[in-house]
């Protein structure tokens, strides 16, 4: 679909059209410009050690720049992408704009740690992946233990072959594959079963209320323990407080990103916080 079918979405007349239809146009023409036009930019959200709270990895995460400077975060445009195909050509933008920044990083030296990058469904489906990840990191001269691609439940679900196929090729060419947003899709256990993952991310929804709530909190001790048992470290995301570091510091859970520790932070201040510049709600510098 998507640029195969793209005259079609235009035989309507714009007076026939739903709102909704002709906001979605006015974003998807706009989208089009914005990647021309320079209007992305990636912002890094760290991760830390929960042992120590030093960086172990970022998470690159879209953000689109509009008119009067505002960005957007990827809830407000994403479907949109995906819908015209469009995620193909901002996807592979992506992972050449993460890989570029990372060899500027390391050219200014600054200490490299591993970088994610999300990737969608449809993304999963593109032959192309695999070569757009080699030739970015080829390019950019960046080994490719340091480039990590999360995919989550819902990509899982597309096309089971093509997504093993896709994965295998990519953990062949030495980068890692973390399965995202762990338990908000459905059969996450089957899934597991049939795609070797390098992490796993449970998702903020379950760590939202793990002091307050004995289920949620079950259902994080049992997903880190199925990690570890699969030999994988597990990442908890959106973790907002001292009470939540503390829970899953006592749960053996490996890593942490969320507010607590770090907002998703443009690339010349993920610099200043790799070089050591940075709070540490652990109440100890690692790098002191
Ligand atoms: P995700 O991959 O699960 O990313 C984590 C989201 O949680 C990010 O939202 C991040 O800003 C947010 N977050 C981090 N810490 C906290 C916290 O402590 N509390 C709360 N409430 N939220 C926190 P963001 O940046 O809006 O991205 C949303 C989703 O958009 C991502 O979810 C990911 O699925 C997708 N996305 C982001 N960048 C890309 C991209 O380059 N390509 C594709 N295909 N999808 C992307
Ligand atoms: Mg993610
Ligand atoms: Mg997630
Ligand atoms: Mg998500």
């Amino acid at each position: 679909r998507g640029k195969a079918h793209g005259g079609k979405r235009f035989e309507f007349y714009a007076s026939e059209m739903p709102a909704w239809t002709r906001e979605w146009l006015a974003i998807e023409t706009r989208l089009r410009h914005g990647l021309e036009g320079g209007d992305f930019v990636l912002h890094y959200q760290p991760q830390v050690n929960l042992i120590d709270g030093s960086p172990v990895g970022l998470e690159a995460l879209l953000r689109w720049r509009q008119p009067d400077g505002e960005l957007w975060s990827p809830g407000r445009f994403i479907n949109v992408t995906e819908e015209t195909g469009l995620i193909l050509s901002i996807g592979a933008w992506v992972i050449r704009e993460a890989t570029r920044q990372m060899a500027a990083w390391r050219d200014a030296g600054v200490p490299l740690v591993p970088v994610s990058v999300n990737v969608s469904a449809r993304q999963c489906l593109d032959r192309h992946l695999v070569k757009v990840v080699a030739d970015a990191l080829a390019d950019a001269d960046i080994p490719a233990h340091l480039l990590k691609i999360e995919v989550t439940e819902s990509t899982a679900m597309a096309d089971l072959g093509q997504l093993k196929a896709l994965l295998t090729e990519l953990r062949q060419l030495g980068v890692a594959v973390a399965m995202d947003d762990f338990g908000t899709g459905y059969s996450s256990l089957a899934h597991l079963k049939r795609f070797p993952v390098d992490q796993i991310k449970i998702d903020p929804s379950f760590i939202h209320d793990i002091t307050t709530d004995a289920n949620g909190a079950a259902i994080v001790r049992a997903t880190i323990a199925l990690a570890h048992g699969l030999g994988v470290p597990v990442v908890a995301e959106g973790v907002e407080n001292a009470e939540q570091m503390r829970f899953l510091t006592e749960h053996h859970c490996d890593i942490a990103q969320g507010y607590l520790y770090a907002y998703p932070l443009a690339c010349d201040d993920v610099a200043r916080y790799l070089h050591g510049n940075r709070p540490n709600p652990h109440g100890h510098d690692a790098f002191a």
